[in-house]
């Protein structure tokens, strides 16, 4: 069998088709009204309602058939769909067409078909309402258009179902909607109100109940204001209203923090988000009643609460930082106390605060208070405070709240300090304290200081405390360091003072000394001038007088090396001692100090055995003067403590970048148990009781000298064999500074000439001494003044050849007068020689500064003092 073509619309008719939802639906008794009505009508056995789909007819209604379907086979139906026009096939037997189809052959046996055409609305055949019989029979035109008519009702009855069917479809949207926008309002986690543009409240979630404290039924109906704190409430009817007018929003459609009220008058603070409610295709506006707003409020409590949490962490955090990195500075400023105390105030949102140090004190635990915010009423109690924060005052009760804290070490928390027993009775005029929180500052198991808050606006709890701990371990911490620095402040004052005590203790040694220098060199200058004058005199002495005098000058010299002596040393311990390093010839130096100590070796009978100066041509870093001291020291005494007909050696030898220096001899030794002694100020080992004359200080200053110079100092002595005293001195480079030879003194004798000499001196003795001296002299005029002022007045009426002057006097100072001289044009030529007992270095400096032509020291030496006295004398003459 040929199956009839597909039209070529088919694609589109199946569309519409399967846009009517209908295939394959239950059976529907408007559809079977109608095909038994066809039935009845035609009298026919089978009435049906067909549909064909791609491959099948599928019958909506089926009157007198018992199958629901059958396969599409391009007859009878399927024909009229293709031809999309009624077809009636009056006996199918008799129809070449239909003969001998299976419907014909076999059962139903069908021998009658009439179907007319079922069109959707935009025109498709979709199926048929056709008639079927078995037995042949005529269908005339009537017959035709009474199945015309029923065919179009089938076709109403399809629409019918395609739009119920729709129908049925919003209905399930809208209520599916409904019930998400249901389960949405009541299971959003946030407040929904709806309401009206009267702002009457139309709808409210279980949120808002919850977060407000109203229900449903409390807000639905009243104006929306009664969620709202007053500041907020009067003007939203306004708002409304205005909006409404000009849909100019200041919330609607934005968001922002606001309050809502609570059913019971404390304020949530919320997040809030208006929309307009805009009906699907509709646009905003028309009445107010009809008007429709959506609030979503987000409760911020808990966000707020984070936000607190973190801003306290953060104030923490910033504290703890600045205690660790800052401290220093804190403590040295003196704002640590202050600034634990704030921070505490701030951390813990308290009133007051105090922070203090626990100190022992009476066998006991005290409290001083460090840092305390000002609770004063009264004068009387501002003075405590006073006290309080200047740490002058010791807190020692230890049942009151603050010594059951740092004496009894425990955390003593009170939220309701009026009622508490362990409070006490405040003074009167103390303000209240409601809550009060103490934390001891522990260290190692030591209670070190605590601190206390009060009054905060939220209870105090053992989370708090917990919280605190780090800001207490820093406290701890700080207070350790606060008492180490401050220990070490003490430390660093107290050095200082002793520092100070003992520079002034130099100072007073050292102006002591060279007062005491002063008042001995005065008379040792008469003793020694006279006894001088005596040895040198124009009257022979008597042996006797001669041995007398020169006892007189012998023992004047010894006094006056112990006075120099003990001065050295003096300024050496007191670093007043300056020495000038520089390279130095030390062959040289050995043979200028041979010369001066050669005498002495003759007298005593002692072999000098001095190197050539090529032998010790090395050059050491040294103080040309001092290391001359260094070299006569140990030259004399190794001559002194020698044996008769004794020897001398004296040796260098490089040893890496010093030179070694040793002095031996084979004299009396050192016992081994007197070695430690040596280099002890005034301990002469014994010998004292002999009669080698010394004065104990030689050895103590050499050393200090060499130690000066940079260098050691050492000996090895054997009993009875001999000594070798050596030291060292850093090797000096290539340069060697050659001593300077004195000019020799002109000799010329001034016998003739007269001279006039005017002493200013105000000691008799001295006096005396100069008038001796120039007697002695011979050609001079001497004459003598006690004091600067009378000196001053006699130079300038008869200028003198040379004035010696005294510096120490009574009234004005031989420097004060030396300026008024110098400024004098009468005096202004005439040289001044200063003569005193002042012999320190800065004495001579200061003489050499101030004008004086030379600066000769008491006692003096007198054949160098008149060589001295001549030489100037003579200058004077040829500058005439
Ligand atoms: P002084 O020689 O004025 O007594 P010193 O300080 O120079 O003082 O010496 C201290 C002591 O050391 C001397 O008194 C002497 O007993 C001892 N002494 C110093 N040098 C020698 C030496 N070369 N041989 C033996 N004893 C010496």
């Amino acid at each position: 069998m040929q199956l009839v073509p597909f039209a070529e619309t088919e694609s589109d008719r199946l569309a519409a088709l399967c846009a009517l939802d209908i295939l394959d639906t239950p059976a529907d008794p408007a559809f079977d009204n109608l095909t038994r009505l066809a039935a009845d009508l035609f009298d026919a056995p089978i009435a049906l309602v067909t549909l064909v789909d791609s491959e099948r007819h599928w019958f909506k209604s089926r009157h007198g058939l018992s199958v629901v379907q059958t396969p599409r086979d391009g007859a009878f139906c399927s024909r009229v769909v293709d031809s999309s026009a009624m077809l009636v096939v009056e006996d199918a037997l008799a129809d070449p067409r239909f003969a001998r189809h299976a419907l014909v052959v076999n059962e139903p046996k069908l021998r009658f078909y009439a179907g007319a055409p079922l069109r959707s609305e935009d025109g498709h055949v979709l199926g048929t309402l056709c008639v079927i019989d078995r037995a042949p029979r005529t269908f005339d035109a009537h017959a035709r258009t009474r199945l015309g008519l029923l065919a179009t009702q089938a076709e109403h009855l399809l629409r019918l179902h395609r739009r119920s069917a729709q129908l049925a479809e919003e209905t399930r949207k809208t209520l599916a909607g409904k019930a998400r926008y249901q389960a949405l309002v009541e299971s959003a986690a946030a407040g929904i109100v709806r309401i009206d543009g009267l702002g009457r409240v139309r709808e409210v979630n279980r949120y808002v109940e919850q977060m407000l404290g109203y229900t449903s039924d409390e807000l639905v109906g009243h104006n929306v204001r009664m969620l709202m704190p007053q500041r907020w409430a009067v003007g939203h009817d306004d708002y409304l209203a205005a909006y409404i007018r000009s849909g100019e929003a200041r919330v609607i459609g934005k968001g922002r923090e606001v309050q809502a009220l609570h059913r019971d008058g404390y304020a949530v603070p919320v997040q809030l988000a208006v929309s307009e409610v805009t009906p699907e295709g509709a646009s905003a506006g028309g009445e107010a009643e009809e008007r429709e707003f959506i609030g979503i409020l987000t409760d911020l409590r808990d966000i707020n609460a984070v936000r607190q949490r973190q801003a306290r962490e953060h104030a923490l955090l910033k504290v703890l930082h600045r205690g660790l990195t800052d401290y220093h500075a804190l403590i040295s400023q003196n704002t640590l106390w202050t600034f634990l105390k704030q921070a505490l105030r701030q951390l813990t949102g308290s009133q007051y605060a105090l922070i203090g140090e626990v100190v022992p004190h009476d066998g006991s635990k005290a409290l001083r208070i460090r840092a305390i915010t000002d609770l004063s009423w009264s004068d009387e109690s501002r003075a405590l405070m006073k006290r309080l924060s200047s740490g002058d005052m010791m807190l020692t009760n230890p049942e009151s709240m603050l010594g059951r804290v740092f004496a009894g070490g425990k955390v003593v928390l009170s939220n309701d300090m009026a009622k508490d027993p362990r409070g006490g009775r405040l003074p009167p005029g103390h303000p209240a304290l409601e809550r009060y929180l103490g934390v001891p500052i522990i260290d190692r198991g030591e209670v070190i200081g605590m601190y206390a808050i009060a009054n905060a606006d939220t209870p105090y709890d053992d989370a708090l405390v917990a919280w605190l701990e780090p800001f207490t371990s820093t406290c701890a911490l700080l207070i350790n360091l606060y008492r180490q620095l401050d220990a070490q402040r003490r430390f660093t004052e107290e050095l200082r003072i002793a520092r100070d005590q003992a520079e002034r203790a130099s100072q007073a040694k050292t102006e002591f000394l060279s007062s005491m220098s002063h008042e001995l060199r005065t008379p040792l200058n008469a003793i020694l001038g006279f006894a001088q004058l005596l040895q040198s005199g124009r009257q022979p002495l008597s042996e006797r007088q001669a041995r007398q005098a020169e006892h007189i000058v012998r023992s004047g010299r010894h006094l006056l090396n112990l006075i120099n002596e003990v001065l050295d040393l003096a300024r050496i311990e007191s670093g007043h001692m300056q020495v000038s390093l520089e390279p130095i010839g030390l062959g040289e130096l050995i043979a200028e100090t041979a010369d001066s100590i050669r005498p002495l070796a003759e007298q005593q009978g002692i072999t000098l055995n001095l190197p050539g100066v090529q032998v010790c041509a090395s050059a050491v870093l040294a103080d040309y003067t001092r290391l001359r001291q260094v070299l006569i020291n140990l030259l004399s005494n190794a001559i002194k403590y020698n044996r008769p007909q004794g020897a001398v050696w004296l040796s260098c030898e490089p040893r890496g970048a010093r030179l070694r220096i040793s002095v031996r001899d084979n004299g009396i030794g050192i016992a081994p148990g007197k070695l430690d002694q040596l280099f002890q100020p005034f301990n002469r080992l014994g010998a004292e009781a002999g009669s080698i004359e010394g004065t104990g200080v030689g050895l103590a200053l050499t050393r200090k000298l060499v130690q000066l110079m940079q260098g050691e100092i050492g000996v090895s002595s054997v009993p009875g064999e001999g000594s070798e005293f050596w030291f060292e001195l850093p090797l000096a480079g290539a340069r060697v500074v050659a001593p300077v030879e004195a000019p020799a003194a002109p000799v010329r004798t001034t016998a003739d000439a007269c001279h006039r000499i005017l002493c200013i001196e105000d000691n008799p003795a001295n006096q005396r001494l100069m008038s001796d001296v120039f007697e002695e002299i011979g050609g001079c005029e001497l004459n003598c003044v006690p004091s600067a002022e009378l000196g001053i007045e006699l130079a300038s009426s008869a200028p003198p050849h040379l004035i010696l002057m005294d510096i120490d006097l009574p009234g004005m100072s031989g420097f004060q007068a030396q300026r008024i001289l110098a400024r004098n044009p009468l005096t202004a030529h005439v040289p001044v020689l200063a003569v005193s007992a002042g012999a320190s270095a800065g004495d001579i400096r200061r003489a050499r500064e101030a004008g004086f032509v030379d600066y000769l020291t008491k006692p003096l030496d007198l054949p160098a003092f008149v060589a001295r006295v001549r030489q100037i004398l003579e200058a004077g003459e040829t500058s005439k």
